[in-house]
């Protein structure tokens, strides 16, 4: 089992140096823009959808290495998932980097988001790792014409 430190900073390094699924996908159901004034990132997500499944899940965005892996890693585990399933992992996901109690099942079911953890640690930094999950949960919930816009502020 690797040290949860060192897979935090691989995971971060990665996904940061090489985003997953960036830019606009050609099919869009729904989009959504994050905004972290805090730290100044900015993210924007785009869902396509099938029936109640995200058939598609995409960003760009803009700011510190945090924010930009964890929109990443984001795409990566929702896509392909129902509306519940996306928002239940959301839900967990922010639990985890909040510092609050993650049972076994949550555990498994965030994978290698597990790593983290650590983040709840600073307080700043969970407005950085949340923030595509932010995007990506008011996209689920607004009208497909309008384009939702979260602050983490
Ligand atoms: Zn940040």
């Amino acid at each position: 089992m690797p040290d949860l430190g060192d897979l935090y900073q691989s995971l971060i390094l990665d996904h940061s140096r090489s985003p997953r699924n960036y830019g606009e996908p050609p099919t869009v159901d729904r989009v959504a823009d994050g905004r972290n004034p805090m730290c100044g990132d900015t993210v924007r997500v785009w869902l396509a959808l099938d029936g109640d499944r995200v058939a598609e899940v995409r960003f760009v965005g803009k700011g510190c290495a945090i924010s930009q892996a964890s929109a990443s890693l984001m795409t990566t585990m929702v896509k392909g998932k129902t509306r519940a399933e996306a928002e239940q992992l959301f839900g967990r996901f922010h639990d985890l980097v909040t510092g609050k109690p993650v049972d076994e099942e949550s555990r498994s079911a965030l994978g290698k988001l597990v790593a983290l953890a650590g983040v709840a640690r600073f307080p700043a930094r969970v407005k950085c790792a949340s923030l595509g999950w932010h995007a990506m949960h008011a996209a689920l919930n607004e009208g497909p014409a309008e384009a939702a816009t979260v602050s983490t502020e």
